[in-house]
């Protein structure tokens, strides 16, 4: 089966680096993305852009839009990236005419916001010019959930139920919340049941190494708190699969999705749910299959 992973980090960020290292044994560069990639019969991949001008800076208040896949390394070409945003920023003279610039590229496919990371709703007026780009270009808006992997975060702002009236309100947009909103993935049912522009991705819900992923596998209550919430919702048509590599290992993280996604959906939510949110993927993968 072809897997598209659409959600992953491919960015100079000191805490990727950490836990790659010591807690994923994972080789964060180009060459390990991609034996990865090869190796668990993974197409593309989806970054989520986001930097920091100082290390450890993360969520950098200072960072300029838009925030980017920057790690110093060959971009891999099966790699698109959704740019990320940082609000704090955005006013600054010429800010969001370099975001405009960059969603023009073939590579981008989405915006990313960070929300929790950065202190402010997603319906705040400071996020209205990301969201007439997003419409004007057709790209998905792809917002972080639940909990933040940072301790500076505030969980207020990353709440799925904190993001309703946005999800109501423009309903000209596609969205994608990252990780389910994890651990509000009730939450997230419930928003998926009543917002037909809304889809989930299931990423981030492990970090560390195989051997953790085979564990949390193992421990029947971690399992049922993302069942109950898949079961519930039956959206198997806006689920879709990502890793947040990397900070868990591909091939692992899979294994610990497929065991929740019953399998006559897996094509959907492993493959296909990716190109409905990303259109420009989609045409990436039909001139990919004219070839
Ligand atoms: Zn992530």
């Amino acid at each position: 089966m072809k897997i598209i992973d659409a959600h992953v980090h491919f960015s100079e960020i000191e805490s990727f680096y950490d836990t790659a290292r010591n807690l994923a044994s994972i080789e964060y560069t180009t060459e390990g993305l991609l034996a990865e990639f090869t190796g668990s019969n993974v197409i593309a991949g989806v970054g989520m852009g986001v930097t920091e001008t100082i290390a450890g800076a993360f969520p950098d208040p200072a960072a300029a839009n838009p925030m980017l896949l920057d790690l110093n390394d060959r971009m891999p070409d099966n790699l698109f990236t959704c740019v990320g945003i940082n609000p704090e920023t955005l006013h600054l003279p010429g800010q969001l005419e370099a975001l405009e610039q960059s969603l023009q590229s073939p590579q981008t496919v989405g915006i990313k916001l960070y929300a929790g990371y950065y202190h402010y709703n997603v319906g705040d007026a400071i996020y209205d010019p990301v969201y007439r780009l997003a419409h004007q270009y057709e790209l998905p808006i792809v917002i972080h959930g639940g909990l933040t992997y940072a301790d500076g975060g505030l969980l207020k702002y990353s709440h799925p139920l904190s993001m309703e009236e946005t999800f109501l309100k423009h309903r000209e947009l596609t969205f994608m919340l990252c990780h389910l909103g994890d651990p509000w993935v009730m939450d997230t049912a419930a928003l998926l049941e009543k917002n037909p522009n809304l889809y989930a991705d299931l990423s981030g819900w492990i970090v560390g190494d195989k051997a953790k992923v085979q564990r949390l596998m193992g421990e029947q209550t971690y399992v049922d708190h993302f069942r109950r919430a898949i079961v519930f919702a039956e959206k198997y048509d806006r689920l879709v699969f990502g890793t947040d590599w990397p900070l868990v290992p591909l091939d692992a993280y899979i294994m610990f999705v497929k065991n929740l996604i019953p399998e006559q959906h897996w094509e959907d939510v492993f493959y296909n749910n990716a190109l409905s949110v990303f259109p420009k993927l989609r045409q990436w993968v039909d001139q990919k299959n004219k070839k």
